[in-house]
């Protein structure tokens, strides 16, 4: 007899999305003639910048010779794209990282989703909550989790609330952690961390030995100056975080998968034995073992981005969302709602109207203004009573969605 991993069965069974899809769907079936405004998905609205498309059709080209035709290729990533990443993201920030630093990806959903599996079973999490689900499941499917608690979180895992009342900046964890997700600018909450908040962090990994998996796929949202674009801004951070960036969300790759993760091969874990190990060879023999690269045709794609072209098309593509999330953070404001994020993130986070629980608010907001969001509740215990809207509507759609807001719930 087959047996199963039974930590698949302490995860609830719907995925947040699909539960606002069963709800969507049935408001459709019984009001056929509305058109709902979905503001609740995390996708961008496209197309891929100019300067992508075109060097995408250039690799094609080059695949349809045999002296120009590639087969496969570094699981690590090719030179070029590396390059350019540390080049642009990072030379110019002052950060030095070698090649062998980066690995080219095709999401940092995979990644950090897959990162948990060179750390030990017995390691204690910290989880900043509310927050991106990924981090949380890939734990409990791991063992990490413990069993449910009746606060809609799991026993093991050490959750750092963030909510209004601490302004949105976790607290240090009272025990010791081995491992701690941190997402900067956040999805959901669009708020980010300063650097000298940031540095608090590093200084309690660098004290407790533990690492920070750093999730920085919004970085490029960033509009004010003081905020930290990487967590190796921050002084001692190369000994103790690995950070993961993507080109979905900065430059439309949502459909076309690029991403990348820094592991500096000064970070370590330790065996039982408190000998230190290099996570950058582990994660060499993860990659290698398990992952067969990105294809040649999107890491092309992927490098224009860094082109000029592709940079000031970049550019103006998150201008484009980034006025649509001032549209929906000021529209929220004048209604009265206490909104967060909006300024450095694609995400405007809102507290409900009168207390309500996020799924009421959910279904309230479709029902009186036909507009989607996402329920607070989906991203964690702390999400409860918040809700979230993206700014990767269409223009139109955005402004028409505020106006529904107001009329139809009468603010
Ligand atoms: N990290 C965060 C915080 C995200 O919100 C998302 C996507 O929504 C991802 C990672 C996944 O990015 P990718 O498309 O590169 O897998």
């Amino acid at each position: 007899m087959v047996t199963i991993n039974e930590n698949y069965l302490k995860l609830s069974g719907g995925y947040l999305f699909s539960e606002i899809g069963r709800r969507v769907t049935r408001f459709k079936a019984e009001n056929p003639q509305v058109h709902i405004i979905n503001l609740g998905i995390g996708d961008v609205a496209g197309p891929l910048p100019q300067a992508v498309i075109e060097s995408m059709h250039q690799a094609v080209d080059e695949m349809a010779w045999p002296e120009t035709f590639r087969g496969y290729g570094p699981e690590q990533g090719y030179d070029f794209l590396i390059n350019s990443i540390i080049e642009h993201d990072y030379r110019s920030r002052g950060i030095e990282l070698d090649a062998d630093e980066i690995f080219i990806s095709d999401g940092s959903k995979c990644d950090t989703g897959n990162i948990q599996e060179i750390f030990g079973i017995e390691n204690v999490v910290a989880i900043t909550d509310p927050v991106y689900p990924v981090y949380v499941d890939t734990n409990v499917m791991a063992g990490r989790g413990g069993e449910a608690d009746a606060a809609g979180g799991f026993e093991r895992i050490v959750y750092l609330p963030c909510n209004a009342e601490n302004s949105f900046v976790p607290q240090l964890p009272e025990q010791r952690v081995g491992l701690i997700y941190l997402c900067y600018p956040n999805n959901p909450t669009g708020t980010t961390l300063s650097k000298a908040e940031l540095k608090k962090w590093v200084d309690y990994a660098r004290e407790n030995r533990s690492v920070i998996l750093y999730d920085a796929a919004y970085e490029a949202f960033i509009r004010e100056e003081d905020i930290p674009h990487s967590i190796y801004e921050i002084e001692g951070a190369m000994e103790v975080a690995i950070e993961f960036r993507s080109f979905s969300k900065t430059a439309g790759f949502t459909g076309t998968r690029c991403a990348f993760t820094v592991v500096p091969k000064r970070v370590v874990g330790y065996t039982r034995e408190s000998e230190a190990v290099s996570l950058n060879r582990l994660w060499n023999r993860r990659q290698t073992t398990k992952f067969n690269g990105v294809s040649y045709v999107v890491q092309r794609g992927a490098a224009a981005v860094y082109t000029p072209e592709g940079q000031r098309q970049v550019r103006e593509m998150i201008d484009y969302y980034m006025t649509n999330a001032s549209i929906i953070r000021n529209g929220l404001l004048k209604m009265g709602f206490q909104v967060y994020g909006g300024v450095n993130a694609p995400y405007i986070w809102l507290k409900t109207l009168d207390g309500m629980d996020s799924w009421t608010f959910f279904d309230r907001l479709l029902k009186d203004a036909c507009v989607v969001g996402t329920p607070g509740a989906g991203f964690g215990p702390a999400g409860e009573g918040y809700f979230r809207l993206t700014a990767f509507g269409a223009r139109e759609d955005t402004q028409e969605a505020i106006e529904r807001i107001k009329n139809g719930l009468k603010l």
